[in-house]
């Protein structure tokens, strides 16, 4: 009998595949999708830790759909890539109006819904409803890549279509083992066929796949796939203001469509790009730059009589996937609030700030600023 991919690693996975992760064995799409949307960006381990707790609070499409967006944005703080949370709710609220609480079985529906793409319709597929649909995480593009000897630009529209057509042939004939080898494959990238430490090129030769893959036959196991090409991320630099009045703080709820979208956060003045550092030589006047936030036109004198100390914290640098932020803190006391004018701002008690989807650099500003 000859070579059979997915019968290979179904045997490898029967020994080596990881077991009991908290969202595995599941048959329940939105259990499915929970975790996949989840796994994305965010590390095993950490979804391991707030899978978990996400799935307590919303336990089920219809628990995520009437929930309030600011309460899955609170729970969803500090994972980061925030539009996943926002289409999350949107998708839930979708499948109650669209599909009376039932999620599409089907990788053609899947992939109509919000934050589904092919390759999460397609493990939702094979996982609950045992579809031959392939998932293309970035583990199993590394694995079939690998296994193909594919060494074209992994961003090109040629080299994705190559991958999804690898990918598809190779799937098991059975429909019933579709479950079985999505997490299979998912395993085997993640662990054996692993970005850094490709099991082969280990002193450990037994890898099931080596006889056949030809990464390995042509010794470019460590070149494929090909490395992006990175390119300087740009730079860009705010002053924030913690604005504090007894246990009240000032937060202004971000626009959905901008970075941290939907999230609260300080008052800041616009993101400039930065050419260079902070420059912490020069005397600012701070004034000046509340000036320049959206929240303050124009300080009033009965505004500025309220202020009872400036004092500036050190700066927090934060890296996002494609750009920097250097971000000025200053903390402003007052010995009576301002006023609000706008909708998206508000004074709220430090002591319910666990309540809001905040930032992560914020958070951590915040919780060693508290009072
Ligand atoms: S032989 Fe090496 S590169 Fe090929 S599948 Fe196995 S671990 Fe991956």
């Amino acid at each position: 009998m000859g070579f059979c991919f997915s019968q290979t690693l179904i045997r490898w996975s029967k020994q080596h595949g990881r077991h009991g992760l908290p969202w595995q064995g599941q048959k329940d799409p939105y259990a499915i999708w929970v975790s996949e949307i989840m796994l994305q960006q965010t590390q095993v381990s950490t979804v391991m830790e707030r899978y978990p707790q996400f799935m307590r609070q919303f336990p089920t499409v219809k628990a995520l759909a009437s929930a309030d967006l600011d309460a899955v944005m609170a729970l969803w703080s500090g994972l980061g890539y925030y539009s996943r949370a926002r289409n999350l709710h949107r998708c839930a609220q979708q499948i109650m109006a669209e599909y009376a609480g039932q999620f599409p079985s089907s990788v053609q529906e899947l992939v109509k819904l919000p934050g589904i793409g092919r390759s999460t319709a397609g493990a939702i597929a094979a996982f609950a409803f045992e579809e031959r649909a392939p998932s293309l995480d970035a583990n199993v593009k590394r694995v079939i890549s690998r296994f193909f000897g594919i060494t074209s630009d992994p961003q090109s529209h040629k080299t994705t279509q190559l991958l999804w057509e690898h990918a598809t042939a190779i799937l098991p004939k059975s429909k019933s083992q579709m479950p079985v080898y999505t997490q299979a494959l998912m395993d085997f990238g993640a662990t054996w066929c692993a970005s850094k430490a490709a099991k082969c090129q280990s002193q450990d030769q037994s890898c099931p796949m080596m006889s056949e893959c030809k990464a390995y036959e042509i010794g470019h196991v460590e070149h494929i796939p090909a490395k992006k090409k990175k390119k300087e991320s740009p730079a860009f630099t705010t002053h924030i203001f913690l604005i504090r009045y007894q246990d009240e703080i000032l937060l202004e709820r971000r626009p959905p469509k901008a970075i941290w979208g939907g999230l609260y956060s300080l008052i800041e003045t616009p993101w400039q790009p930065a050419a260079k550092k902070l420059d912490h030589s020069k005397s600012i006047d701070v004034i000046d730059l509340l000036n320049q936030t959206e929240f303050v036109s124009q300080l009033s004198k009965k505004d500025l009589a309220a202020i009872t100390s400036i004092e500036k914290r050190g700066v927090i640098e934060h890296i996002f996937s494609h750009r920097r932020l250097q971000i000025q803190p200053w903390v402003i006391d007052l010995k009576q609030k301002w006023l609000c004018t706008s909708y998206a701002i508000d004074w709220i008690r430090m002591s319910r700030l666990g309540e809001y989807g905040l930032p992560q650099p914020i958070r951590v500003f915040l919780e060693s600023n508290s009072r």
